[in-house]
């Protein structure tokens, strides 16, 4: 099987790799589409803290080829979504058998291989199948929907409520939508216009610039209150501690994203404020939850359109968008076509 690694920054390359299945619980799965976004290009322009060598590629989708005898609901020629985010078998929680809350999950193509490949050798329980209704385009961000259901579970807010979405990239986005659909009032905020015009079109009514205005904008939507609850998502270029003061007394704040910067923060702002704070990451046990809100289309992909391309030179690709990101700051969605 083919597989692209990243060696070290700037240099992803070919290699071939044996992988068949080795207990009867696995399947092999023909990768068809991955999505490139800001984590795959931050590891090829080998940003801090990321540990090289590793095949990048987080988020994919796939056809069965070969389920092993104990598989169940991967049969051959499934079309499925392959969860990259699982329970990590070894901490405390795990040794308990409670999976689901496992205190350190591991991300394919940040703590181990990711699927810039041809094929994946996948436990069964890491695959979902796709319904019809779901198109592979949308399937590629269940994971994302994952990761934003989980932290409206932790916002845990009644309907109307305000709550502020820091970054209109495309977690801030499908959060506002999902709070929308949970009923509760999204107000995205971001300093670049052409996200939030994204964002408007994906039906977000409430879309602020983060400049000298936002203050006296948030005070009026909500009535003086400020917003009962706050989600930071990271990587979004705005100030760390902006929740802290855009938070009304007593609120909840999360911090929010598949991994996260170095931060610092004014901490005495927010315990003036009583704020509770939290982070959300890596949330991994939602995932059949955010099938159905696909089915149900709950979050509106279209505006977010990323540009696909097929995997005919992607070292060539990867070099672009590096490029792009350095010059403009710009990391927009790529959709890889595998086959
Ligand atoms: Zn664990």
């Amino acid at each position: 099987m083919k597989i692209w690694k990243i060696l070290s920054p700037r240099t992803i390359v070919e290699e071939e790799r044996p992988d068949n299945i080795s207990a009867p619980t696995q399947a092999k799965v023909k990768i068809t589409k991955v999505l490139l976004a800001y984590p795959e290009i931050r590891a090829f322009t080998g940003a801090s803290g990321v540990r090289l060598p590793r095949v990048p590629g987080m988020f994919a989708v796939g056809v069965v080829t070969e389920a092993g005898e104990d598989c169940v609901k991967a049969e051959k020629n499934a079309r499925v979504f392959i969860n990259g985010t699982y329970a990590c078998g070894e901490c405390s929680a795990c040794r308990r058998g409670n999976a689901d809350g496992c205190l350190s999950p591991v991300v394919a193509g940040e703590d181990c291989d990711g699927f810039l490949r041809d094929f994946a050798v996948c436990e069964e329980a890491h695959l979902f199948p796709l319904p019809p209704s779901v198109s592979d385009n949308e399937a590629l961000f269940t994971g994302v929907v994952s990761l934003c259901e989980g932290i409206v579970d932790k916002l845990d807010v009644p309907k109307g409520t305000h709550v502020a979405v820091v970054g209109a990239g495309v977690t801030g986005i499908i959060l506002s939508q999902l709070l929308i659909y949970h009923q509760a009032v999204p107000i995205l905020i971001d300093a670049d216009e052409e996200k939030l015009s994204v964002a408007a079109k994906c039906g977000i009514y409430y879309t602020f610039k983060a400049d000298e205005e936002l203050m006296r904008n948030l005070n009026e939507v909500t009535g003086g209150r400020m917003a009962e609850g706050c989600v930071f998502t990271s990587f979004c270029g705005l100030a760390d501690d902006l929740p802290f003061a855009i938070t009304a007394k007593r609120g909840k704040v999360i911090y929010a994203g598949m991994e996260f910067p170095e931060m610092s923060v004014h901490l005495k702002k927010a315990l003036d404020k009583e704020l509770c704070v939290l982070g959300a990451t890596r949330d991994y046990a939602q995932c059949a939850g955010a099938i159905n809100l696909l089915v149900n289309k709950a979050v509106d992909f279209k505006p977010l359109t990323a540009e696909e391309t097929n995997a005919a030179d992607i070292p060539a690709l990867f070099n672009a968008k590096a490029q792009l990101w350095e010059k403009e700051k710009r990391a927009p969605l790529t959709i890889l076509d595998m086959i």
